[in-house]
């Protein structure tokens, strides 16, 4: 028998990334009852246990598979739930956990950045091929690569320039801020009276947050960066990244980074600490839920008894369409109306050309500007336990408070008086639809024949998955409107 693909393509994402849809197929995450015996371990740590669904109806067999990655060429680990493995193949499996983690320990990595900025500049060089920073004992292993060499202290701030983002769309894609979205955040932090920030898979927040506190005096604020991509333990010491799977709350370098972070979050009896996250959307919302309620319980634990009602502060950075699986998992969260989320670009053309990465800010590139839609929005949203009206988004970009809401609103969305909301989602105003009891998208019409809003030249009676890519049910991912045919540069096609 064909072992089901644990990859979680589309299927996966159609069944546990979107909610309610009834007759999906596809693969979801189950996450049995204690006690449970301990998942099987694989380069990634503890795996997942998944079902295939088929027709809405779970297959019997359930299976282990790598929680981080989503594609079987990322992490081929598979093993049937009720499957039992030999001595040996335990051992094999073991060798092969070991052989994949990275070849220098987390302390071995900071003992090698304070001997790389001790060097003169025109000895620290940079290894573009292998993505490493080089001590002149390892100048001659790299001699054929592309080294660039001269790498200032400013360069070694802001690793998620020297870096190439990981490309792979599925496991890893990185998709950074432009700095200048990155920057409203960075403003923001300190304003609601954050001093702590704990970077989940936003290296270059991190980073920004850092550049700030070494060049503002004023500004104490602290930063630990946690995320899976181990490049970035050349740049930073023990106590500000640790090496980290947010889909099964794995720390790589055991219980000392586990410390590290513990640490974070009860200084001060936990006061003054938020939580920032932006995980690959292609990621499952269920274990990222079980995650951060782990790290919830985490700063909880160093509470003092007063305060013991009160809650982590979490900016969870996901599209607007998954709302609703997010509230089912946190109901007090609420999803602003920041639209800015503009991603740094990178002109694969032009780094090839000149053999660095030239950046562009979504707003000032052309393409953007008069792309196809001519829509520049994202659909990238905070979601948030922050009383919304604490968070003041900018009037110069159109942002009004509705004393209705409670809450600061983008400029073209409304309250309907219907919802007792501002209804709009993406930045254009929705209509009231009085047959489907809510608002709609402005291009979308009611059809009598479904029941519902769609777009009119939907197929009646058409798909019931929905998009994988949106939720909505009047399409299917290769025709929904969030892709466009220049899929290298951005995850939305905007
Ligand atoms: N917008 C953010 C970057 C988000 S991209 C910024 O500009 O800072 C998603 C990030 O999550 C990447 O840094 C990626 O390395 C990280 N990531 C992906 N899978 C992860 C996992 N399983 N555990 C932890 N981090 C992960
Ligand atoms: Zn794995
Ligand atoms: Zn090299
Ligand atoms: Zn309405
Ligand atoms: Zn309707």
């Amino acid at each position: 028998m064909a072992a089901p693909r644990a990859g979680l393509g589309a299927g996966a994402g159609a069944a546990a990334g979107v909610p309610g849809r009834q007759g999906s197929s596809g693969v979801e995450v189950v996450f049995p009852s204690e006690p449970a015996p301990p998942a099987p371990l694989c380069p990634h740590g503890p795996t997942l246990l998944f079902v295939k669904v088929n027709q809405g109806k779970e297959e019997t067999r359930r299976f282990y598979a790598c929680s981080a990655c989503r594609d079987r060429k990322d992490c081929n680990f598979f093993q049937w739930e009720d499957e039992k493995l030999s001595g040996a193949r335990l051992a094999a499996r073991e060798a092969h956990n070991r052989k994949c983690q990275p070849p220098l320990s987390r302390t071995q990595c900071a003992e090698r950045y304070l001997k790389f900025i001790e060097l003169p500049l025109s000895q620290r060089k940079f290894c573009q091929r292998c993505q490493q920073l080089l001590l002149p004992d390892d100048w001659e292993k790299h001699h054929e690569h592309r080294v660039v060499g001269d790498i200032s202290i400013t360069q070694l701030r802001r690793p998620s320039q020297l870096l190439y983002p990981l490309e792979n769309k599925k496991t890893n894609a990185q998709y950074l801020f432009a700095d200048r979205s990155c920057q409203f955040l960075v403003d923001l932090l300190p304003t609601l009276g954050f001093t702590r920030v704990l970077c989940v898979g936003t290296p270059r927040l991190h980073e920004l947050i850092r550049l700030k506190a070494s060049d503002d005096k004023k500004s104490n604020i602290k930063s630990l960066l946690l995320d899976i991509d181990f490049r970035y333990s050349q740049f930073y010491m023990e106590d500000s990244f640790c090496h980290y799977n947010m889909f099964n709350h794995h720390f790589f370098d055991g219980k000392a980074a586990l410390e590290v972070c513990r640490t974070f979050l009860q200084e001060d009896k936990g006061e003054g600490v938020i939580m920032v996250t932006d995980p690959p959307f292609g990621g499952l919302v269920e274990p990222l839920a079980v995650t951060f309620k782990k790290l919830i319980a985490m700063w909880k634990e160093g509470q003092s008894e007063g305060s013991s009602h009160k809650e982590l502060p979490i900016f969870w950075i996901f599209p607007y369409f998954f709302e609703s699986r997010i509230r089912q998992f946190f109901p007090s969260f609420c999803m602003l109306d920041y639209q800015r989320f503009h991603r740094t670009f990178i002109c694969v053309d032009e780094a090839m050309k000149y053999g660095c990465m030239l950046e562009v800010d979504y707003d000032n590139h052309a393409l953007y500007k008069h792309g196809k839609t001519g829509r520049k929005q994202s659909p990238v949203r905070i979601f948030t336990n922050i009383p919304p009206n604490k968070i003041i988004l900018p009037s110069e970009e159109g942002y009004r408070f509705c004393p209705l809401c409670q809450r600061y609103i983008s400029l073209e969305n409304q309250h309907c008086e219907h919802c007792n909301s501002c209804t709009s989602k993406d930045g254009r105003k929705w209509n009231h639809c009085f047959f489907c009891k809510k608002c709609v998208k402005p291009s979308w019409i009611h059809c009598s024949i479904c029941g519902h809003c769609a777009l009119p030249d939907h197929s009646c009676g058409g798909p019931k998955d929905g998009c994988f890519i949106c939720g909505e049910l009047d399409h299917k991912r290769s025709t929904c409107p969030k892709i466009t045919t220049s899929k290298k540069v951005n995850r939305w096609g905007e």
